[in-house]
């Protein structure tokens, strides 16, 4: 198994209000003693029992700031698996590997998996118990490098991953598989799409979040994000999760969803990167006309340019003067961004 990243595990409790950004480029060799090396090895059900003895003997507190909950439920780690539906020659990226208790698995499926984890003592954990691994790149570092931006080093580790499989002369899929922290959850699924798309998603995430990704126009999650993600993908909740399925509690519900990406879709979006601003810019004023949001966004009202151009597109759509961004479906939202930006 291979590990990048930072050096010897620090345990102890940090209480930080925010995630913070952890750049080290350093390339290290596994840390952990091995005494904590027996006990990951010899236990590999993740149940509470399991991890409060693990986290005991080698002194690890827990930072729930980075959404450190884990999945004790075996069942619905079975069904996360499942649901993920991994072939022999995918590569799969897992985001938060804690100790490795759903990365083991993923790895006996795929041909390779990357996965990510920002606490070192973690990762230092979960090196351990992936040391007989040889399909597994553990990358110890923030996933993203910015709100906007994925780390370039999870990009090269993938890239890596898909050399490999390429010198082995296998063709496969690109698939998420994680039980992802909450607090970047949105950024990750929202970078991947935009850099990295994958062919498929199969996360835990928050069933508030779960209901955002997958709301279609009308429905009152319906925002910035299920515009995003339903332009380009199928989802599903597959299952609501509650807390109890994992260790310590979270405070709300869970679920499993799925994203397929439906290529077809996708190629409808001219320039990714604008529709997703275009998006993003329409929802920061969420409780205004979608018409006045579009005139700021043209010039304003007194430009009478802007003016023109918004009416002759809502002519184009047949748009109904008071219409609110929420009740646009996103392939509308597509043409809508389209004909907007022509110049
Ligand atoms: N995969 C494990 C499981 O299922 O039990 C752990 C999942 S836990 C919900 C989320 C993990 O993501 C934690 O181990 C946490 O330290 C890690 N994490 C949090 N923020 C992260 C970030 N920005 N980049 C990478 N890992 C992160």
């Amino acid at each position: 198994m291979k590990k990048t990243g930072r050096g010897r595990p620090k345990t102890g409790h940090k209480k930080r209000p925010d995630r913070t950004r952890q750049n080290d480029q350093r390339t290290t060799t596994p840390t952990a003693t091995s005494e904590q090396s027996v006990v990951t090895k010899s236990a590999t059900r993740q149940t509470t029992a399991y991890l409060k003895k693990l986290f005991s003997e080698v002194g690890f507190s827990i930072d729930s700031k980075k959404g450190q909950n884990f999945l004790v439920d075996l069942n619905l780690l079975d069904l996360l698996e499942r649901t993920a539906d991994i072939q022999p020659d995918d590569i799969v990226l897992e985001v938060g590997s804690g100790t490795a208790a759903l990365t083991e698995r993923l790895a006996r499926s795929a041909f390779q998996v990357v996965t990510i984890e920002i606490d070192s003592r973690l990762a230092t954990l979960a090196h351990d118990r992936l040391i007989d691994t040889d399909n597994v790149q553990l990358v110890n570092t923030d996933v993203l490098a910015s709100k906007n931006k994925l780390s370039p080093r999870v990009l090269s580790a993938l890239d890596e991953a898909e050399k490999r499989r390429e010198a082995a002369g296998k063709k496969g899929r690109f698939l998420l598989v994680a039980n992802l922290p909450y607090c970047v959850a949105t950024p990750v699924i929202s970078n991947l799409l935009l850099t990295k798309p994958f062919t498929s998603a199969t996360v835990t995430v928050q069933y508030e979040m779960a209901d955002r990704m997958t709301a279609t126009a009308g429905h009152h999650s319906y925002n910035a994000l299920s515009i995003w993600i339903g332009s380009q993908c199928r989802g599903e909740i597959i299952r609501s999760l509650p807390p109890a399925a994992f260790w310590p509690r979270p405070k709300v519900d869970s679920a499993i969803v799925r994203l397929d990406l439906d290529e077809h879709r996708r190629a409808q979006i001219s320039d990714l990167s604008r529709f997703h601003t275009f998006v993003r810019d329409i929802f920061c004023h969420r409780r205004k006309v979608l018409r006045g949001v579009l005139l700021t966004l043209a010039g304003g009202k007194k430009s009478p340019d802007a003016v023109d151009r918004i009416d002759r597109l809502y002519e184009t759509f047949g748009l109904e003067k008071n219409i609110r961004a929420e009740s646009i479906d996103p392939d509308t939202f597509v043409q809508l961004e389209y004909e907007f930006s022509r110049p």
